[in-house]
């Protein structure tokens, strides 16, 4: 019975993707408890009306679905969810859609084609989908144009996952974190040679153009070393500053926004003072830092569920780690969630990450219970993935709340995620742009 309803659901989503013009698609979601704008009260026995994937009306009580169609044709679909709590779609500002880690991945790395990287990206995506999360940003793909060919797949509907915003290939110094090519054989890593791998001011200025050629959304670069790469090269800056600049004068020129990867104190300030939008990880951020976060209205995404992750995998001594990753680990992850806790008391603007590709994809939400650990409430921690993750973006007009005018990215668990936020790893409900993917 319930599977059946199921593949009725996903048929009139589809019909709903196809149709043009002519008689509406309406439909009209009840809502035992509405958290319409994280960060706000939460309102009970709510009604939202959705017109063509569009959220048109919120209005308090059940209304009946004649009520609502303006046409004798319209069809209007109900979900009712009166014994839910009802939210907007997650976001996760920090993910690698194309890849998940594995004891075979750097061999994967010259099996795969760009074909597999995009069929295996599909899937991932559809995970994160159910997951809750309706928007993701990837930052830095394995496996050329999958990432870009993936969005705009999910953006036709031909495949069912968040809506993505891609970097490309991740802008890193030869050797550095985002080179990827140590510890293979040299005529191996020549053919692996990424457009990203740059040094210098105008290869630089050049591979941030690349990105933009090949259809990135913004920029990422890798202002430190990292943990996962094969080299002991500690865990400091890696660009200096005249490419730090070239890059960000290169992107914000194109209309491209940066976000750089930094572990180090040196690099996190380097590229904050070069002006970056958004620091990921964040590791060892101190007061210059947050002052620097402050001035340049900069936004840290700490993915402590990658730092959990990477902590895990050095304690255990049969883990697929090599040597360097092993010790970068160790010093690493455990100091992640005080990053978070120094830069939230410090008021700097916190968007929800996971580096999920590091972790495993559908497992997004376990940040949160780590977020709150690192001392943010419930409630903030849900802002984070939603209201300040999507003004991030610079999308706020269009998704991250429920409010008329936006698109009806919409998620429903069953019990209170202001109380308990772990309520938000078992997502019962998903919509997106009006499509229902799972229902109770
Ligand atoms: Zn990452």
């Amino acid at each position: 019975m319930r599977r059946f309803w199921r593949a009725a659901a996903a048929a009139m989503g589809a019909a709903a993707i196809s149709a043009t013009a002519a008689a509406e698609e309406i439909v009209l979601i009840h809502a035992g408890a509405l958290l319409a704008e994280p960060g706000r009260p939460a309102a009970s026995e709510q009604s939202i009306v959705v017109r063509n994937g569009v959220i048109s009306s919120v209005q308090a009580g059940y209304l009946d679905a004649a009520s609502v169609a303006a046409e004798t044709d319209d069809k209007v679909t109900v979900h009712d969810l009166r014994e839910h709590f009802v939210l907007p779609g997650l976001i996760d500002s920090h993910v690698h859609i194309t890849s998940e880690n594995n004891p075979k991945g750097r061999l994967q790395r010259v099996e795969m084609s760009d074909p597999d990287r995009a069929m295996l990206g599909a899937g991932f995506a559809r995970t994160t989908l159910m997951a809750g999360f309706t928007t993701v940003r990837d930052v830095g793909a394995s496996g050329g144009d999958a990432v870009f060919a993936l969005r705009d797949a999910i953006a036709r509907g031909d495949v069912d996952g968040p809506r993505l915003f891609a970097s490309g290939s991740t802008i890193s110094v030869t050797g550095g974190h985002g080179d990827g090519t140590q510890g293979y054989r040299d005529d191996v890593a020549r053919l692996m040679h990424s457009t990203g791998v740059c040094d210098g001011v105008g290869d630089c200025r050049q591979a941030v153009r690349e990105q933009v050629r090949r259809g990135a959304d913004h920029i990422k670069l890798t202002a430190t070393a990292g943990v996962l790469s094969n080299t002991a090269a500690g865990l400091e800056q890696q660009f200096f500053e005249d490419e730090l600049k070239a890059i960000m004068e290169t992107a914000h020129a194109m209309g491209r926004k940066v976000t750089a990867h930094a572990h180090g104190v040196q690099g996190i300030n380097a590229a904050l003072r070069a002006g970056v939008n958004s620091i990921e990880h964040g590791t060892f951020l101190d007061n210059e830092s947050i002052r620097l976060f402050k001035r340049n209205d900069a936004y840290l995404v700490p993915t402590v569920l990658a730092g959990v992750t990477v902590g895990a995998w050095a304690e255990d001594p049969d883990s697929f780690l090599l040597p360097p990753q092993r010790a970068k680990a160790l010093t690493v992850g455990p100091r992640m969630i005080d990053a978070v806790r120094r830069a939230h008391d410090g008021g700097v603007k916190i968007a929800f990450g996971t580096d999920s590709g590091v972790s495993r994809h559908g497992d997004n939400a376990r940040e949160f219970a780590l977020l709150v650990e690192a001392g943010m409430t419930p409630t903030e921690a849900i802002r984070s993935a939603t209201v300040v993750a999507a003004e991030h973006l610079g999308e706020y007009e269009k998704f991250g709340s429920i409010a008329p005018g936006k698109y009806a990215d919409i998620i429903a668990v069953d019990g209170d995620p202001t109380t308990d936020v772990t309520e938000l790893e078992d997502v019962d409900f998903v919509m997106k742009e009006g499509v229902a993917y799972k229902t109770p």
